[in-house]
């Protein structure tokens, strides 16, 4: 087998696996596959690898900086016409809002009304020069031990930032993103979460998605409800290490 060959084989057992995963944490939920969306995060790896992933059958892909994530996203749209969409998951900065708002299908990382202001300004820029066609969805992003120095809002302030997008013309709430803090148990977070969640429903019931979930701890964010797993390790292998 060649390089080429030998790389999609690696990426269809990753997938098989996970796929296999998801489906034992789902049953084991009574849950259906079918509610869990399975996000493949191709951060740090190339555009071929996202080619190779359309191929195998992917069309819902993570990315989580700029402007590596905009340039992927251009050349894999040259090379495959299938309808991939690819949704903005890591730290975004309000000056990177124009070109994220470009190619987003969805950003989970919102975590300030500036952000929003910025998302909803450039989305609607980029509606108007027919780059994109529907609303930017967003995910307000939940910290979920109160450290907002790694991203997210405390549960505390969810609701002044859910009311300032559903202000917002071009935006779309469509629910909450978290990550599990690397100390304590995944349970206790993903347990967290899904309580966050559940009140955050109750004045927003139609932001019903949970982004939760990723390599390490999908089977437990399954568990606790999570619709949305962001899978990047456990399908593409150990990413390069960048120096800061
Ligand atoms: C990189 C990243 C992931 C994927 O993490 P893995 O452990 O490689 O699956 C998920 N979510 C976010 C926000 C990320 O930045």
């Amino acid at each position: 087998m060649g390089d080429q060959e030998s790389r999609t084989a690696e990426l269809a057992r990753g997938l098989g696996e996970v796929r296999d995963r998801l489906r034992v944490a789902c049953s084991a939920a009574g849950r259906s596959p079918d509610e869990v969306e399975l996000l493949v995060v191709t951060k740090f790896f190339p555009a071929e690898d996202v080619v190779r992933l359309i191929d195998l059958g992917e069309r819902e892909f993570g990315e989580s900086r700029e402007p590596e994530a905009g340039r992927k996203v251009a050349q894999v749209r040259a090379e495959r016409s299938e309808p991939a969409v690819f949704d903005m998951i890591g730290r975004l900065q309000r000056n990177k809002a124009k070109t994220v708002a470009g190619w987003a299908r969805c950003v989970h990382s919102l975590d300030s009304e500036r952000l929003a202001t910025a998302l909803d300004t450039a989305a609607a820029a980029a509606r108007d020069d027919g780059v994109r066609h529907d609303p930017l969805d967003v995910l307000i992003q939940v910290s979920l031990d109160g450290d907002t120095s790694r991203g997210g809002v405390a549960a505390d302030d969810l609701d002044p930032l859910a009311q300032h997008v559903a202000s917002a013309d071009a935006l779309r709430l469509r629910g909450l993103m978290c990550i599990a803090p690397l100390e304590g148990e995944p349970e206790r977070w993903m347990h967290r979460a899904a309580t966050v969640r559940a009140q955050f429903l109750r004045s927003h019931p139609d932001a019903e998605v949970l982004s939760a979930g990723m390599s390490g701890d999908l089977d437990v964010a399954v568990a606790y409800g999570s619709t949305c797993v962001r899978v990047g390790t456990a399908i593409l292998g150990e990413r390069p290490i960048v120096s800061p």
